[in-house]
């Protein structure tokens, strides 16, 4: 296949700038433009798209990026030793790359995007990479700012992800992504892909935000919702007890039944109890 441009071999540009791998940023890097491009590839066409990627490192996914068509890619890295990489491939792309040194978990990139349309595409720190996913998904207002996610994760937490009831990953985290949005894993990266290779396998994450997801408040779900996997094998009748409210009252408002487990319950259950319990509150139940 031919090389996606005229940039160094990214081995060379890590050898060049000195970019051992450092655990504590979870860096783990991947050196093949071919896998960097499907990822790329699997947000969807390039062609025309503003990019926010967290988390550029070397540059190997932003290289995608850009070689695939992205017209504005802005790249938050909080390594400072990766900018001097980061602005040889913004050279060899005039225009299209703007470069961020900080920290992804602070920074806002709404006042750059001023409107417009843009997608997250990363190969996540996986240290920070579920409390990002969850600050993206708790954005406000809704819709958000991002018309898509693809991320990658170790495959655990993918799984935790796009889980439905029933399955082992079944929890608050696919609780509140399939409220907000439409998740499902697109394929599977082995551990030798990387650079260190990390011990276990990653999955790339296709999220895509609901215009309109069905009326709850946040708060509420995820106080409903820490209360029933909290102790997900009990029978919610006593794990909702915690909540404070008349516990039969709840159940019975949200037509869910009193000896049904929190890891049975669908997403339409959830939203029910979040919504009773609201309407309990309000009455004074706590
Ligand atoms: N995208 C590169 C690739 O695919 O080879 C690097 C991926 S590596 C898994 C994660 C990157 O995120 C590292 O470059 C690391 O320095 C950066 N990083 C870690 N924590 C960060 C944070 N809080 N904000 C921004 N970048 C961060």
């Amino acid at each position: 296949m031919a090389a996606i441009d005229d940039l160094p071999p990214l081995r060379d540009v890590i050898r060049t700038h000195g970019l051992s791998a450092q655990k504590s940023l979870g860096q783990n890097f991947l050196l093949d433009l071919n896998l960097t491009a499907r990822i790329a590839r699997g947000s969807g066409p390039l062609e025309g798209a503003t990019v926010v990627e967290v988390g550029p490192g070397p540059g190997g996914l932003t290289r995608a990026l850009l070689a695939l068509g992205a017209k504005r890619v802005i790249a938050i890295e909080r390594d400072h030793r990766c900018i001097a990489a980061l602005n040889e491939i913004a050279a060899a792309y005039p225009g299209r790359l703007e470069i961020i040194e900080g920290d992804a978990l602070k920074v806002d990139v709404r006042p750059l995007l001023a409107g417009a349309e843009a997608r997250v595409v990363a190969n996540l720190p996986y240290n920070v990479g579920t409390q990002l996913l969850v600050g993206w998904l708790t954005s406000d207002p809704w819709p958000p700012w991002f018309s898509s996610l693809t991320l990658m994760f170790q495959r655990e937490v993918a799984e935790r992800i796009v889980a439905t009831p029933d399955d082992k990953a079944y929890g608050r985290l696919a609780v509140l992504t399939g409220w907000r949005a439409q998740a499902r894993i697109l394929f599977d990266v082995a551990p030798s892909a990387f650079v260190p290779p990390p011990k276990v396998t990653s999955s790339v994450v296709h999220v895509v935000p609901r215009a309109n997801p069905a009326p709850c408040t946040l708060k509420d779900l995820e106080r409903v919702t820490e209360a029933a996997f909290g102790q997900r094998r009990k029978m919610l009748r006593q794990s909702l007890k915690s909540l404070g409210v008349d516990t039969a009252a709840l159940l019975a408002g949200a037509d869910v039944a009193e000896t049904a487990r929190a890891e049975e319950i669908e997403l339409s259950g959830f939203l029910a109890l979040a919504n009773t319990y609201a309407d309990l509150k309000s009455k004074g139940g706590s």
